[in-house]
């Protein structure tokens, strides 16, 4: 890969990759946020003194856990929880906790690391966090879930809480497991203390369309981004990986602004869908009966077929969005994408797409908006959420839903314009980048050494 990073921050980089040995995810995601502030600092060099940018690379707090449970045989299990209070420079920590076997320190580091700045680009009262535990729900009963979910909270509420660190869902962490442990924050605390936690039900505080907002967020985004073109959803193809929370509602809006979607995945492979996805049957299959993505092929009979190896970016699209998880999508995938016409792709997960399929997306000319920017819509509303809790009132899903899309439409132009004065313009990923890395080392600057 090209090397961007400017010399007076290879120092920088160089301590975070010894002090946080094997962790190439959080690596790589300060790399790419380093490599946009060599313009920063040659024109504010205030941002360098103090050891300020090594600071907002350091972890404010690590937290690392035991999570016993027992199954449903009687047997004590046992697992590693997490969280990472990153940065509470804008506000108390904010972030999701995911629940997956591949849940590390590196990996709950580098989502941290990301969501400082991305909460810092929503514009709201927000730092940075983010959890979760190396736990697997697949194949759990629900009493499993349950016993899980109390005993994580059990060791998690004493750093949480509304004024400290707001957590939310991420993979594996839908409503189901928001209830049980919203339902044991508050048998511990004593204290109906609705905005410390977010993605609730909508009967115990939850916002109406929070549960949409990541993907509907990503697709404004999107939109947005197609309309600096003169381009619009209108009768494109696109392609959405995963089928989870934000998979399903990036769908959804994509089919409202009139686009075609063809194909989307899980983890054991992708299907594809001649005649368009079908969203009622995919909610069905992957929010009500929790089914493998082959029963969608299965359910929907011709034009549908399930293919298992391969990737999913070989299927033609106009707009690929990836929406399942980290490095999803390789450089190989971006020269494929790029050969069958893509014309933007929009990251609704977190940080899908390697350093070389963004290298390969930004040589082509090819609208590319980074998660930081694309995904803050699922954040920026559960600030929404904490917003309601204060006031203890009931928001319709239309006094969201407008915020939300105005919300989108500041970050697209805000990322827009910070690419242009630093003379990088379309450059979304280094606008991201330098737009919520000023906000953050703005704060921090008026703290003094903290
Ligand atoms: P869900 O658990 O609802 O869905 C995740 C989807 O991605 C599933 O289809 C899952 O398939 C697939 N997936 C997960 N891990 C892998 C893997 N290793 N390989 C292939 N497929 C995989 O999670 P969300 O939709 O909430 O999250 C998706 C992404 O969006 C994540 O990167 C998350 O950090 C990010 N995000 C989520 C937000 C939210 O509000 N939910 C907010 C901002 C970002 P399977 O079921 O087979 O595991």
């Amino acid at each position: 890969m090209m090397t961007k990073l400017d010399e007076k921050l290879e120092p920088t980089l160089d301590a975070v990759i010894r002090r946080n040995a094997g962790e190439p995810e959080f690596h790589q995601a300060v790399r790419e946020v380093l490599e946009s502030l060599g313009r920063v600092i040659a024109k504010n060099p205030q941002y360098a003194d103090d050891a300020l940018i090594e600071r907002i690379c350091e972890p404010e707090r690590q937290i690392i856990f035991r999570v016993p449970w027992v199954d449903d045989q009687g047997r004590v299990q046992v697992n590693r929880g997490f969280r990472v209070q990153f940065n509470s420079a804008l506000g108390p920590y904010k972030g999701g906790m995911r629940f997956h076997p591949s849940v590390n320190i590196g990996i709950v580091k580098f989502l941290g690391f990301e969501q400082t700045f991305k909460n810092a680009l929503t514009g709201l009262p927000i730092g940075g966090g983010k959890g979760g535990a190396d736990f697997n729900p697949k194949g759990r009963s629900d009493a499993e879930v349950m016993r899980f979910c109390q005993s994580f909270m059990t060791e998690m509420a004493r750093h949480i809480g509304v004024y400290t660190d707001v957590p939310a869902g991420d993979i594996g962490v839908g409503a189901r497991e928001i209830g049980f442990l919203f339902g044991q924050y508050k048998r511990l605390t004593n204290r109906y203390e609705a905005g410390a936690l977010t993605g609730k039900g909508l009967l115990y505080g939850g916002l109406r369309a929070r549960t949409e907002a990541t993907g509907y967020g990503a697709t404004y985004f999107v939109q947005r981004m197609l309309q600096t073109r003169g381009r619009d959803f209108e009768g494109m193809h696109c392609v959405v990986s995963g089928s989870g929370n934000v998979a399903i509602y990036t769908i959804e809006k994509i089919l409202s602004f009139g686009g075609a979607v063809v194909a989307c995945s899980d983890s054991s492979g992708y299907v594809v869908d001649e005649n368009g996805i079908d969203l009622a049957l995919l909610k069905e299959i992957k929010e009500v009966r929790r089914q493998r993505i082959s029963e969608y092929a299965n359910l929907r009979g011709k034009g549908a077929r399930f293919i298992t190896g391969g990737s999913i970016w070989d299927v033609p699209c106009d707009v690929a969005m990836p929406s399942a998880t980290q490095n999803e999508l390789s450089g190989k995938d971006a020269v494929t994408l790029i050969k069958n016409g893509v014309i933007a792709v929009g990251e609704g997960a977190n940080m899908p797409s390697t350093p070389e399929a963004i290298d390969a997306f930004q040589s082509a000319d090819i609208l590319f908006a980074p998660s930081k920017a694309a995904n803050a819509g699922g954040v920026a509303t559960s600030a929404l959420e904490m917003q309601q809790n204060a006031s203890r009132d009931s928001w319709s899903f239309e006094k969201t839903e407008t915020r939300l899309a105005q919300i989108m439409h500041n970050i697209h132009d805000h990322c827009a314009e910070t690419a242009e004065e630093y003379g990088v313009p379309g450059d979304y990923v280094m606008g991201a980048n330098i737009a919520g890395f000023i906000r953050v080392a703005e704060a921090m600057h008026a703290f003094g050494v903290i």
